[in-house]
Formats: structure tokens, C-alpha cells, sequence
């Protein structure tokens, strides 16, 4: 028998899933329309992608020992018997869309960014949800170039820095390539062997062994300080890539730091990898974070294909805007006449009004709701109209309307023909 719930469960939104509410919405919206501004400004162009997938995209595409796919994901069985999930992330799904919509015979490289929720089955903590929101730039295609890399860096780090969020640092390494990692990955494992390590490091030895420079035990910690840094391990191609790289933000007054263990927890990645933080805020959460992923294509079954990235958390950027919600210029709201009605006909004919008003571009308040006149200036004063349009039933009969300034409190009456006229003469 299914447990009776109590009915005030219904009311609380499944786990680690919040709502988005009319106060905070404005700061939403000044982060989407930045994310466009700064998008437009280094010429990415927007790309969504479906929010379900097949979950081999992910297997191979993020990494099958990866704490997203062996833990995170939401699973969908669909009444055909597919195997879909929740996307984790956006970068295996945008590569699947490129390689699909044969975005390669397009000019190389493409430059895509895109904004929207993502999920993972994750413990809810402070700035973790299981629903969230990323914001992304992808350069995918064309060579290689590590421009490209500091390209996707400086987009997110000039994103978030618009956003009054400052000072940032950017934490970047490099994890090699085909021909260099195996080699420090063997380093690695000769280093960890025979040493004392929590049970997580212990199977990341086996299965993942870079992995084991994520760990945030407090025992691994002087391990893993005292590892062999893959810096010392890069070829040299890897390492002239990562030199131009760090020239590169130094080019464009970017602040970074070397920090030899950022492993990305994500399988696709090659080279550069980068986190972007706040200092003197919660230390451990990246605002936003990515690297290259030069083999991603192939791993989804596509041709090779070169291509570097970020992701933001939105929620947690937001976050951040609340505390500097001063500095932050939000767009003024537009202002709006206020329609008042006095009686049930001046109601009615208050609905053709608004109409007219919203052909020609006038902001328009009502109450229709209410029914009394004072309430309705009460209103009228609150949301701050300039003025205010009072439509009673004698009105209605004599085709006008009286026009009151509510700064002064002055009354005129006008002809309903005239009132938009009258209306744009007084709102200049
Ligand atoms: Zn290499
Ligand atoms: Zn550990």
C-alpha cells in the first residue's frame, strides 16, 4: 500500500530543486541578459540542446568513473523502452549537436554559448542544487589553438567580473594529452602505491587514477601535496600550449595561479583545464569552470574534434549578486500610467482601453480586481504611477476620462478620443 502523505508534502518541491521567485527574477535576468551582451561582444552564437539524452552520451562522453555518471544522474525509462537521462552537463550534448546538425561545414572554429538547467542527483548543500543553471562558451572545431582556450576563459572571467563579483582568480593547469598523461598516470600510481589513502582514493587507484589529486579528505591532503606534479610530466607540445595559454591571460590582464592538482572531475578533458573563483568567499566553490576537450567528439562516436569550454553555476553567482545587489545596475522599470475604474461599466470598458494604451506603447496598471476608488489610488501610489486615469460611469457616458497627476494631485478631464494624445504629451 502506497504511504498516505501528509497534504502539506505536496507543497514542497522535490529535493534540491527550488523555485525561482518574482524578487529574485530581475537578478536572473540581469545575469542572462550579461551572459548575451558578453556572448554577442566575442561572437558566440546561442545553441540549446534537448534537456534529456541518451545515457551513452554521457558514459563516454563524461566518463564512466566519473562521480557524475556513477552517481549523479537522473535516469528516465520512456514507455518506448529508451534509456534517457537528465543532461549533468552541457558540453557532451552541445559536441552531439555539432557533430548532428553538421555544424562542422560551417566556417571553423563555431563559437556557441548557451543557458539553461541542468540535474544531478547530488547531496543538497549550500550553493549545490540538484536542478541548476550553467551558462557556457564552446569554441568547437578549427585547430587547436590555445587563443582559443584563453578566448573561453576570458569570456567567462569578463561575465562574471560585470556582474560587480570581483576580485577573481583563475586556477589553471594543464592534464597532458594522449602521449603524455599515460606516463604520469603510471608516476602516479607508483607514488600512491603502499600509501595509507581513504577508501574513495583507494578504487580512484584503480579506476581513475587522477582522480585521486580531487580527494578532500583530510588524510589524503598531505599525500597528495607532497604528488608528482603532471607539470613536470607534460610533452612538449602540452607544455608550449599551456605557455601560450598563460601568455595569453597575461595579454589580457587576466590573474591566474598554476595549481598542478585541478583534475577536472570529467573525462573528456585534455590540456588546459581552469576554475574560476572569488576570493575571500566559500573556498572550494568554482564560479566557473572548464578546459579543453580535444578527444570528446571521438569518444561520442563523431570525428576528431578540437574544442575548449567553460560552465557557470548560475546559483551560485546569484547568490553572490544578492549581497551586491546595490551595485548592481538593475534595468529601471519602465513607467506606467494607472487605470482606475468606478463601477461595473467603466470596468468593461476599461478592458478596450488598456488595449489601446498597449497599441501604442504606454504601460498601463489596473485594479480591476478591486472596487474602491481609494484603494485603487492606494495602488496607483504604491507602485509609483506619475499618473492616473480615472474612468468612472459618468465618464463612460460623456466619452471622457480625468487625468490626475498624482505628484500634485491637479484633475482634468479629457476626451476618451484624446486620452493617448494626452497621455504621451504628459509622460515626456
Ligand atoms: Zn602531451
Ligand atoms: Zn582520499
Amino acid at each position: 500500500m502506497p504511504t498516505k502523505k501528509k497534504p502539506t508534502d505536496l507543497l514542497i518541491p522535490p529535493r534540491g530543486m527550488h523555485d525561482i521567485l518574482p524578487k529574485e527574477t530581475p537578478l536572473w535576468d540581469k545575469l542572462i541578459e550579461t551572459t548575451r551582451e558578453i556572448a554577442d561582444f566575442y561572437n558566440f552564437s546561442r545553441i540549446e540542446t534537448p534537456i534529456a539524452e541518451r545515457v551513452e552520451l554521457f558514459e563516454r562522453g563524461v566518463g564512466e568513473t566519473t562521480d557524475i555518471v556513477e552517481k549523479e544522474m537522473y535516469f528516465l525509462k520512456t514507455k518506448g523502452g529508451d534509456r534517457l537521462v537528465l543532461r549533468p552537463e552541457m558540453t557532451a550534448p552541445v559536441m552531439r549537436s555539432y557533430l548532428q546538425n553538421g555544424l562542422h561545414r560551417l566556417p571553423q572554429p563555431q563559437r556557441l554559448y548557451y543557458f539553461g538547467p541542468a540535474f544531478r542527483y547530488e547531496r543538497p548543500q549550500a550553493g549545490r542544487y540538484r536542478q541548476f543553471h550553467q551558462f557556457g562558451f564552446e569554441i568547437v572545431g578549427g585547430d587547436s589553438d590555445p587563443v582559443y582556450d584563453a578566448e573561453i576563459i576570458a569570456a567567462s572571467y569578463r561575465l562574471i567580473e560585470s556582474l560587480k563579483i570581483k576580485p577573481l582568480i583563475i586556477e589553471i593547469s594543464s592534464i597532458g594529452c594522449r602521449i603524455c598523461r599515460p606516463g604520469y598516470r603510471k608516476k602516479l600510481i607508483d607514488y600512491y602505491r603502499g600509501k595509507e589513502i581513504c577508501r574513495d582514493c583507494a578504487r580512484r587507484l584503480k579506476t581513475n587514477p587522477l582522480r585521486l589529486l580531487d580527494c578532500k579528505k583530510e588524510a589524503c591532503q598531505p599525500i597528495k601535496a607532497d604528488a608528482p606534479s603532471i607539470l613536470d610530466s607534460l610533452c612538449s607540445p602540452c607544455r608550449s600550449h599551456l605557455k601560450q595559454v598563460l601568455e595569453s591571460l597575461e595579454e589580457m590582464g587576466l590573474p591566474y595561479t598554476l595549481n598542478p592538482l585541478l583534475v577536472r572531475g570529467l573525462d573528456y578533458y585534455n590540456r588546459t583545464v581552469f576554475e574560476i573563483f572569488v576570493q575571500e568567499e566559500v573556498v572550494g566553490l568554482a564560479l566557473a569552470s572548464g578546459g579543453r576537450y580535444d578527444y570528446l567528439a571521438e569518444m561520442i562516436g563523431g570525428r576528431p574534434t578540437p574544442g575548449v569550454g567553460v560552465a557557470g553555476g548560475a546559483e551560485r553567482i546569484i547568490e553572490l549578486m544578492m549581497a551586491r545587489r546595490d551595485e548592481i545596475k538593475l534595468p529601471k522599470p519602465r513607467v506606467k500610467i494607472f487605470l482606475v475604474h468606478i463601477g461595473d461599466l467603466a470596468k468593461k470598458r476599461s478592458l478596450a482601453l488598456i488595449e489601446e494604451f498597449r497599441r501604442s506603447n504606454i504601460g498601463v496598471i489596473s485594479a480591476l480586481g478591486k472596487n474602491s476608488l481609494s484603494e485603487q489610488l492606494e495602488t496607483a501610489n504604491k507602485v509609483g504611477s506619475p499618473l492616473a486615469l480615472i474612468l468612472g460611469q459618468r465618464e463612460v457616458y460623456e466619452e471622457s476620462i480625468i487625468l490626475r497627476d498624482m505628484q500634485t494631485g491637479v484633475q482634468e478631464s479629457v476626451p476618451l478620443k484624446k486620452v493617448v494624445e494626452e497621455v504621451k504629451k504628459r509622460l515626456k
